[in-house]
């Protein structure tokens, strides 16, 4: 055997062998080299920003969110539109993702989510969209309902507070997990306090605080004259029986420049 090990030949084989392949991970770094947001479980988010972007992904930021055994689920590339910021300094630019671009299911193992868009207003920026993906992936239901952010231009028309795709709606779920579009497709609270999923709703109010928004505005449920408050929902918000916003925004984010 130490002979053979000892061979010449064989050595430079190897050696040529370990050249190639790490030229060829040299080459796919360097076509592969994309701005990427890495979601991890515990509600942390690093955005990790390669020295050399390649000349395909320029335009696009790619999402990875990382579950608690280290597995790590593509969930795909997305046109970043870079917008001036709403309302912001001249000059003061923000990236801006159509969630009409990302797909609306992922299921790999028990990992999973399905949403709809029920609003013209379904820009996020780079940053939400981390935290929407981590939220939906931390509660795996297939019947989030939004109800909108932005629109394209960072504005929020007719709400006033929804601006650069920072705030958004989200439907409430309901007890059956059916979902639809439309006006009046929202769960009202007030007509129909028994159909709220409350521990569902409960643990999906607590995914989206854990990844980023602090703040929410919503109802309570009022059933045989006994009234429950929601996680993270203080106190009635009128015209928020229909659906729960978000705001506050506040992840935690580390850019991590390559
Ligand atoms: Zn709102």
């Amino acid at each position: 055997m130490a002979e053979f090990t000892n061979n010449p030949i064989v050595t430079s084989y190897e050696t040529k062998r370990d050249t190639v392949l790490s030229k060829k991970v040299i080459y796919e770094e360097k076509i592969n080299s994309i701005v990427t947001y890495k979601i991890y479980h515990d509600g942390t988010i690093n955005k990790i920003i390669p020295s050399l972007i390649a000349k395909q992904f320029e335009n696009k930021y790619r999402y990875i969110y990382v579950d608690s055994k280290g597995y790590k689920h593509n969930l795909g590339d997305f046109t970043i539109h870079r917008t001036q910021v709403y309302r912001g300094e001249p000059g003061e630019m923000i990236n801006l993702i159509d969630l009409e671009e990302v797909p609306k299911s992922y299921k790999k193992g028990t990992h999973q989510y399905h949403f709809i868009m029920d609003s013209p207003r379904s820009f996020v920026n780079e940053q939400t969209l981390a935290s929407f993906f981590g939220a939906m992936l931390e509660v795996n239901y297939l019947d989030i309902g939004c109800n909108g952010f932005s629109h394209e231009d960072g504005s929020s028309r007719p709400s006033r507070s929804h601006i650069n795709g920072i705030n958004g709606d989200f439907k409430y779920l309901r007890t059956d997990k059916s979902i639809e579009c439309g006006s009046g497709t929202s769960l009202n609270l007030i007509k129909e306090p028994q159909a709220l999923d409350f521990d569902r709703q409960n643990k999906w109010n607590d995914a989206l605080y854990k990844f980023g928004w602090k703040g929410m505005l919503g109802w309570t449920v009022t059933i045989d004259n006994e009234t429950k408050y929601l996680n993270n929902i203080t106190h009635k918000t009128s015209n928020h029986y229909h659906h729960l916003h978000v705001q506050e925004y506040e992840p935690e984010i580390n850019e991590i420049q390559q």
